[in-house]
């Protein structure tokens, strides 16, 4: 990862994906759609290498808009730097991580100081040694009104009172050198104040201010999975003979080739429709079209990745080819950022909300 990254640095990649006012990228979604769905083709190794990786990406976006002067000096630009990494700390064990009300971490914000309380799992970043920053969206209000019940609050990961452990995996994948998935307990973790992140009670605000361009991202992400796993996919029905004839000859195989390209460019034209939404300030319509995509992207490319791993017979399955990586990556974005079943039903709840006939 050092190699790719020095490499990104000499050839002006590095943050050059993230458009921001302190590294003065001003891309725009649509044009951002081509470069990352590059790096969607070893999404792990490339988004790492580009200092776009998941929750990095997001933190420094967070933190770039709503960060006060001193949070951005200490967090923000040694996360730009590489120096340091951090972690994105909602999910909870034994709640569901999809309804924020269930949330049991609490922050009690007292004169001058807040007080963290609780437990988070899943916590991506959390176990590299170089995670220094948690940021942890936490119950400050339980009977403000919806939407004002949460708060982010900016923990060192080293602050007294933390204690990261385990990891969990996914399909058994670690997380290459970021050590998994740990769980994160706080127990009276004091900080001050200005540890918050915006204003109290706008924690979730925040988040989906954010998460919606994540999402987009990552279905940019996912079409470039979806090319790399079909051409691996028509590379070994060309060179596979079973009998007198090439994979590649018969019916069923050539029938897969072609829906799978049927739905990249499906993938595609959706993925660049909403980034031209976003990039016109169509607030309301790019939502809807990230539901829509975000609900179909990850099961299109699933579908995807499972053909090439048919077709590559027993190999497909093994780690010395890295489709069963890619079918992970894809299988795992249909529960982060939200499961296939909340995006229907956010799309189906736009759709009814529609001019109704007659
Ligand atoms: C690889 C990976 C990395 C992750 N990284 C992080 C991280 O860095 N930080 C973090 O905080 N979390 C992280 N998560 C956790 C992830 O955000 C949660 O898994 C996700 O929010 C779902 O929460 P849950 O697992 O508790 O499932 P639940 O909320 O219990 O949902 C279980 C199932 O219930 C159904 N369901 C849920 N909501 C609805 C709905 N609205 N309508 C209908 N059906 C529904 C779906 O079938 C869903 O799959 C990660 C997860 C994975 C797999």
């Amino acid at each position: 990862m050092d190699v790719l990254r020095d490499a990104a640095r000499r050839h002006g990649l590095w943050n050059a994906l993230l458009p921001l006012e302190r590294t003065g990228v001003t891309l725009r979604q649509r044009e951002l759609a081509p470069l990352v769905e590059v790096t969607g083709r070893s999404p792990f190794l490339a988004s790492d290498a580009l200092n776009l990786a998941t929750p990095d990406a997001e933190n420094i976006k967070l933190l770039d808009a709503c960060g006060t002067a001193t949070q951005q000096n200490r967090w923000l630009d040694p996360l730009l730097d590489g120096t340091i990494r951090s972690s994105y700390c909602m999910t909870e064990p034994g709640v569901a991580g999809s309804d924020p009300d269930a949330m049991r971490t609490v922050i009690d914000i007292g004169d001058g100081t807040v007080t963290l309380n609780g437990a988070k799992h899943w916590c991506t970043g959390a176990a590299s040694p170089d995670c220094r920053l948690l940021v942890v969206v936490a119950a400050s209000d339980p009977d403000a009104a919806r939407g004002a019940r949460h708060t982010i609050c900016l923990v060192p990961a080293q602050a007294p009172g933390v204690t990261i452990s385990g990891g969990h995996t996914v399909f058994g994948y670690h997380d290459g050198h970021r050590g998994g998935r740990p769980t994160i307990t706080f127990h009276d973790v004091t900080l001050p104040v200005d540890s918050i992140l915006g204003h109290a009670g706008e924690g979730l605000g925040l988040a989906q201010r954010l998460l919606g361009p994540a999402r987009l991202h990552h279905c940019m992400r996912l079409v470039g999975t979806a090319e790399r796993a079909l051409e691996l996919l028509c590379a070994r029905a060309r060179e596979r003979t079973i009998g007198w004839r090439r994979l590649a000859d018969d019916g069923t195989v050539q029938d897969r080739i072609a829906e799978a390209r049927i739905r990249i460019e499906h993938l595609r034209a959706l993925v660049h429709h909403t980034a031209d939404l976003i990039d016109a300030g169509d607030t309301d319509a790019a939502r809807r079209q990230i539901s829509v995509l975000k609900a179909s992207a990850p099961l299109a490319v699933e579908w995807i990745c499972d053909q090439a791993i048919q077709v590559h017979g027993a190999d497909g399955l093994s780690h010395e080819l890295p489709l069963a990586m890619l079918w992970t990556y894809a299988r795992t974005l249909r529960f982060s950022d939200g499961p296939d079943e909340a995006h229907r039903r956010s799309v189906a709840r736009t759709e009814l909300r529609g001019p109704a006939v007659g």
